[in-house]
């Protein structure tokens, strides 16, 4: 049986088929700063994993950019989340322009990298900005974390039960919000005994052989 396995695999890999892994992509807005944003890669540093960092341009400045650096240089990546985190379906053209721009260009000014991925504030969408911005947009699954009274067992407890092959784990490393870092270090390790493996949401869709389109939102590659 194990080697007919090994053939199957051997065959598969010959083929070019995708990862059969699991994959899973955690993803933190509203970054970055220099307490919840570093105790993030704290534990991401310990359990040798990576996540992507959706950030708000406004809170990019010469400290926090050094948390932007240092998840770079751990394999992670960093992703736009607008400038003033607005709701942004009552802006105008310019204004919406304004957001997504200003925070691309501090982004690329700090870390050399430039966004491809778009995560509006509040999931605040409509066709104006699905048209103007030539991003891919992401939503994500989430365990309502930025709520305080959601607590760190439920965070726990939703994260791990929520859990699927191809999904974006919506999570917030806003300046405070420790109970999610204290919550990874469960859900990383159980997660990774039920075979998942941990990828940025770039990684992710390439894992998955799936070639992200415009005008769509995405929770799981897989479904979306
Ligand atoms: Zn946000």
């Amino acid at each position: 049986m194990k080697k007919f396995l090994l053939a199957a695999w051997m065959l598969c890999l010959m083929a070019g088929c995708k990862d059969p892994a699991k994959h899973i992509a955690l993803t933190f807005d509203d970054g970055p700063n220099t307490t919840t944003t570093e105790k993030i890669l704290d534990v991401f540093e310990k359990h040798g994993v990576v996540g992507s960092f959706f950030v708000i341009g406004d809170n990019i400045n010469e400290e926090s950019a050094k948390a932007m650096k240092r998840a770079i240089r751990m394999g992670c990546d960093i992703q736009n989340h607008s400038r003033t985190h607005p709701y942004m379906s009552k802006l105008t053209p310019e204004q919406i322009m304004e957001e997504v721009n200003v925070t691309q260009d501090r982004i690329e000014e700090h870390t050399g990298t430039r966004p491809t991925y778009f995560r509006a504030p509040y999931i605040d969408v409509n066709d104006t900005m699905y048209q103007l911005i030539d991003m891919i947009f992401i939503c994500g699954e989430g365990c309502d974390d930025w709520d305080a009274k959601v607590s760190l067992e439920e965070r726990i407890e939703r994260t791990i039960r929520q859990a699927e092959d191809g999904q974006i784990v919506l999570l917030h490393d806003f300046h405070g919000n420790d109970a999610t870092a204290q919550a990874l270090e469960v859900i990383i390790p159980t997660l990774k005994e039920q075979g998942y493996e941990f990828v940025t949401v770039g990684e992710l869709f390439r894992k998955k052989g799936i070639t992200p389109e415009k005008g769509k939102l995405y929770s799981n590659v897989l479904k979306d």
